[in-house]
């Protein structure tokens, strides 16, 4: 592969003040390696979204996948959505029980329905259908990566996400997410909506983390499309000034994004965000705090 590649991905951008991320972020740098060493052999930017997203899922040192809280009645009810900047495919599940990767199930979705979105019963029964991996006891299964006490009012959460450019020029991202720690039960966030928190098509790949009803309502992802597309922005000026949208709308939280030159902007209006930086010109970054 002679052609330029990159890749971002996110922990999310709740991080608490005095915890020690150090795992989280070694873990990070190894999902990075493994991705940056697909992408040199040609991986499609797909399925190595996809795949990252498995990995921090599986680690439980994010609020999704196996680190994914509870909700208000201690259930877990997961979203999560991929989307195929090449095709403008996409898949995603939300509100989802009972499977072990939220990411994989959206895959299955996007690969395998002639729908973008299952939520519920029908989401439930397609999947065991496909024989996606259960999780039998949540008990068991899940480890809450988050142990705090909750402030009345304040929406804390978590998310991990990924967005790739591959060296054909085709963009991807992924997102997967235990959602606001202590939900409703229903709840659904930004996470797997396409355009608020999850996008890709021809021009740029974005996944967000924050406070999701705030990236709904800003449309977070698709604007950041539309100031490249239409206002002729570029990448990283087009995602400040969407999350200003947020920040203004008193939200708070930050995002990845990749364009097809394979620039890469990892902005956040909270106070820490967990990330990873890698592309073919040799950049390679993992952080939490500023
Ligand atoms: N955006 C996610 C949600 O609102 C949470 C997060 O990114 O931390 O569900």
């Amino acid at each position: 592969m002679s052609r330029v590649w990159s890749i971002a991905l996110h922990g999310g951008a709740g991080p608490i003040r005095q915890a020690d991320y150090s795992a989280a972020e070694a873990h990070m740098a190894e999902t990075l390696k493994i991705a940056c060493a697909a992408l040199e052999v040609g991986a499609r930017a797909v399925d190595v979204a996809e795949k990252a997203i498995m990995a921090l899922e599986e680690s439980g040192h994010h609020i999704a996948g196996r680190g994914a809280s509870p909700n208000a009645l201690g259930q877990w009810e997961l979203d999560a959505a991929i989307m195929d900047g090449e095709t403008r495919n996409a898949g995603a599940v939300a509100a989802l029980r009972g499977f072990r990767s939220p990411i994989r199930a959206a895959r299955m979705v996007m690969d395998h329905s002639r729908h973008v979105m299952l939520v519920g019963k029908g989401a439930s029964l397609f999947l065991r259908g496909r024989g996606l991996r259960r999780v039998w006891n949540p008990r068991d299964y899940y480890r809450p990566s988050v142990k705090r006490t909750i402030e009345p009012g304040e929406l804390a959460h978590g998310t991990v996400g990924a967005v790739v450019l591959d060296g054909e020029g085709r963009l991807a991202a992924a997102t997967s997410t235990g959602g606001l720690l202590g939900k409703m039960p229903g709840r659904v966030g930004d996470t797997p909506i396409l355009g608020a928190g999850t996008w890709a098509d021809e021009r740029v790949a974005v996944s967000c983390t924050g406070q999701g009803e705030y990236f709904m309502r800003a449309a977070v992802a698709a604007d950041i499309s539309a100031r490249v597309r239409y206002g002729k922005l570029g990448l990283k000026e087009a995602a400040a000034a969407a999350l200003e949208d947020v920040h203004f709308l008193g939200g708070d939280g930050g995002l990845i994004a990749v364009d097809v030159l394979g620039n890469i902007t990892v902005p956040f209006i909270s106070e820490s965000m967990k990330r990873g930086i890698a592309s073919s010109r040799g950049e390679f970054h993992v952080a939490v705090r500023r």
